[in-house]
């Protein structure tokens, strides 16, 4: 019989939800549909697109448009199939047999994972107890055991916490080692690093369209860094990462900032409403907290978050449960308030 390797072994598909929910708040998407303007747009350039030549391997338009939304210049953008291809790709190409690298435990699963593919040794540097991240425990840590790529989410995904630009920036200064900062939440708050990646020759952002821009199922992300390092991905990924159909949603969905901007004032006005729903929760029942959150879903750290996870299931209503904390993403104004409703009975039986 054909043997599997030793990474395969174990490996089981990536299947978020078994069965059907009434309300997803597990997978923090945007709960905005695509507004009509983008829609129709979109079906023009559906229109004029000729699928049946290979896409752009550099995604011009794609990442031109969001150079434009950034004030960045096109050149230093590449594109991926979702920021998590092009977390794929910094594996592959920027570590090889015998190297380490580190993450901020708790932080994005797909870091480890990609990490054990890769075959690469991989450092888990502890966060301080309040879910934070000590700067300084990261630096030494890294110089100590010679690491080659640091990467963490910034604000991080799960905790929803953030951390201030001058710590990342003190990181980044400080190690040789490659710092890969994804800032996958950076649309929800106000730290982002991407203005300063042409003064570091160690420093590379992910961002995604996935979260603030309403994309998730068209699978766009983009990677930002310093001419070299720009050049060296663009090199290193797979010449059609990004297809024709998403280059072109990206493209007409970027050049609308003035949409993106009010979508992204709805979720973080969303977010506001769930926060002050649990924490109002917090302040009658007890037993639970919620961490500050700088992303567009709130974390509980709850005694029996398994048995929490398992009343709202049986609610129709889906949350993600990782790493010990409960994520919500915000929703709607009707789902928040299901969500509420059904935390209130659950803290009210006193479980
Ligand atoms: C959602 C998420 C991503 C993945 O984004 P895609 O572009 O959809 O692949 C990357 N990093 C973090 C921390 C995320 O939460």
């Amino acid at each position: 019989m054909f043997e599997l390797n030793q990474k395969l072994q174990n490996l089981t598909p990536y299947i978020p939800n078994e069965k059907k929910y009434r309300i997803y708040l597990d997978a923090n998407e945007s709960f905005l549909e695509m507004p009509d303007i983008l829609r129709k747009e979109i079906h023009q350039g559906l229109d004029a697109l000729l699928l049946n030549r290979y896409p752009d391997p550099l995604a011009a338009e794609a990442c031109e448009a969001f150079a434009a939304y950034h004030g960045l210049p096109t050149k230093n953008i590449v594109a991926g199939n979702g920021s998590d291809e092009l977390i794929s790709v910094l594996f592959m190409s920027f570590l090889q047999k015998g190297e380490r690298f580190a993450t901020v435990s708790a932080d994005f699963s797909m870091y480890a994972f990609y990490g054990r593919q890769c075959e690469v040794e991989h450092v888990e540097i502890p966060k301080n107890a309040d879910l934070t991240i000590d700067p300084d425990a990261v630096i030494k840590t890294c110089k100590e055991r010679d690491i080659r790529l640091l990467i963490f989410s910034n604000p991080c995904n799960p905790t929803s916490l953030g951390l201030e630009r001058a710590d990342v920036l003190r990181i980044v200064r400080e190690l040789s080692a490659l710092v890969v900062i994804d800032e996958a939440y950076m649309d929800f708050w106000d730290q982002s690093i991407v203005s300063c990646f042409a003064d570091y020759d160690n420093l590379m952002i992910l961002k995604t369209c996935s979260k603030a821009f309403g994309m998730a199922g068209v699978r766009l992300g983009f990677a930002v860094a310093n001419d070299r390092l720009a050049g060296i991905l663009k090199a290193a990924k797979s010449p059609y990462n990004v297809n024709s159909i998403t280059q072109m949603v990206g493209a007409v969905t970027l050049r609308h900032k003035d949409l993106t901007e009010s979508a992204i004032q709805d979720i973080i006005n969303s977010k506001h409403e769930l926060m002050a729903g649990v924490r109002k929760l917090q302040t009658e029942y007890g037993g639970f907290t919620a961490l500050d959150s700088c992303t567009n879903f709130v974390s509980l750290q709850m005694e029996a978050p398994q048995s929490f996870h398992a009343y709202l299931g049986e609610k129709g209503i889906a949350v993600r449960f990782t790493e010990g904390l409960i994520r919500v993403t915000a929703g709607t104004r009707k789902e928040n308030e299901a969500y509420l409703k059904a935390m209130r009975e659950y803290l009210m039986k006193g479980c």
